[in-house]
């Protein structure tokens, strides 16, 4: 007997039919004598459709009021599983994230799990129920509803595991695990039976959007066996994420990641001298954008400087904004930006003890005319910043290159 902690996403409890599925899937589980605990998203659409409404009364919603709203899409689908499963004839209880007592710091809208009490779902499992769980929310100290962040059920589900010791997480969703890219673009894109936890954190901060990636993280740290599995099919072993330590031999390369949402903003002609760094940065960080890359290079004559750095493209205009106010103060000669580029990055933890894979990179992307922008590099990835209209064939090349197609 084991205890599993099951994930539903948004489309696999998306209509009464699916959450029905659900419910079969759970079954199954509960035949072969494990231990269930269910976690649920909201019906697929709904968040959006619940920020929709708040967006119509008040342009920037109330944080705590926002939460109180967007934790109703979760109260819907664990009651709605709860009815399937006693209509299968089992014994199950829905929570609210309140009821189990997840208790969460007070950043409405993207509040931190800080503990979790998870006393009544031991007790209703070893009852015999399956104990279905909301994902997304918690309540702060004071009893307030909070919400993880979007796409925070994969957090809910990884926490619990955590706080019961499960002996899986299985993650449920509408792929059947992790590919080495984006088969929409790369047909040929194969799926991994494995990928690190260090890699799979590269994957989804890259833009890879299969898990919220502070469920990776949380999985990493607690040593939580974690998988990705579709709920559309019957069988199939998704996608174990594993430590790096278990794994027998390492593939230089796992995957070919993505990210269509950066923008890069260019500070040219600053004068070379220290602070020049933090004189851009420091308003940028003050602001709350996220900075990404950065580069800088020395100026031709030797006394200025060019900065470049990316954030978000949500927060372009905010950060070009930010700098051509501070031109003046800053010194610089010029302030501009793009946001029609793209990030590409290879990922791999065999790279640790390979050399020549970026040099074989820019060579795949210069033999197709592929400019690159910016470089950034880690021990297990190297990213590009590249013209958005040759991200595809960037990606379909590198595949090819890096035999992606084919397993190692
Ligand atoms: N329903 C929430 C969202 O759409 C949480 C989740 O699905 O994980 O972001
Ligand atoms: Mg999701």
């Amino acid at each position: 007997m084991a205890l599993i902690v099951q994930k539903y996403g948004g489309t696999s409890v998306g209509t009464t039919e699916r959450i029905k599925n659900v419910a079969q899937r759970v079954a199954r589980f509960k035949a072969q004598g494990h231990q269930v605990v269910v976690v649920v998203s909201a019906m697929s659409g709904e968040t959006n459709r619940l920020i929709g409404l708040a967006k119509g009364i008040q342009s920037n919603p109330d944080p705590r009021e926002m939460d109180v709203l967007v934790a109703t899409g979760e109260q819907v689908t664990i009651a709605l599983l709860s009815m399937a499963l006693m209509e299968m004839g089992l014994k199950a209880k829905s929570y609210t994230g309140a009821q189990v007592r997840i208790l969460t710091d007070n950043a409405f809208t993207k509040a931190r799990i800080l503990s979790i009490d998870e006393e009544n779902l031991r007790r209703d499992l070893n009852a015999g129920y399956v104990a279905v769980v909301a994902g997304f929310q918690g309540v702060d100290e004071r009893g307030n509803i909070t919400t993880l962040g979007r796409g925070g059920s994969d957090t809910t589900g990884v926490a619990l595991a955590a706080a019961l010791k499960a002996d899986e997480c299985q993650i449920y969703t509408d792929v059947d695990g992790v590919y080495t890219t984006d088969p929409r673009i790369v047909p040929e894109a194969r799926k991994l039976k494995t990928i690190t936890f260090e890699e799979m954190l590269e994957m989804a901060s890259l833009g890879s959007k299969v898990l919220q990636i502070r469920s990776v993280e949380f999985a990493g740290k607690y040593k939580v066996k974690l998988r990705v599995l579709s709920s559309f099919e019957e069988e199939g072993e998704g996608t174990l994420i594993t430590f790096e330590e278990d794994a027998m031999e390492q593939p230089i390369i796992s995957g070919i990641a993505f990210n269509r949402d950066e923008a890069k903003v260019t500070v040219l002609g600053v004068p070379d001298r220290p602070g020049i760094a933090y004189a851009i940065l420091g308003p940028v960080a003050e602001a709350n954008i996220d900075v990404d890359m950065i580069i800088q290079n020395v100026g031709a004559d030797g006394t200025t400087t060019d900065f470049t750095f990316t954030v978000h493209r949500n927060e372009f205009a905010k950060a070009l904004g930010i700098l051509k106010a501070a031109q003046g103060s800053i010194g610089a000669r010029e302030v501009k930006g793009d946001d029609k580029i793209t990030k590409v990055s290879l990922v791999g933890v065999g790279m640790r003890s390979h050399s020549g894979i970026a040099s074989s990179m820019f060579k795949t992307l210069a033999a197709e005319g592929i400019n690159i922008q910016m470089i950034s590099t880690s021990e297990i990835k190297i990213s590009v910043v590249i013209d958005e209209k040759y991200l595809e064939l960037a990606v379909r090349v590198l595949h090819k290159a890096f035999n992606l197609e084919h397993a190692a």
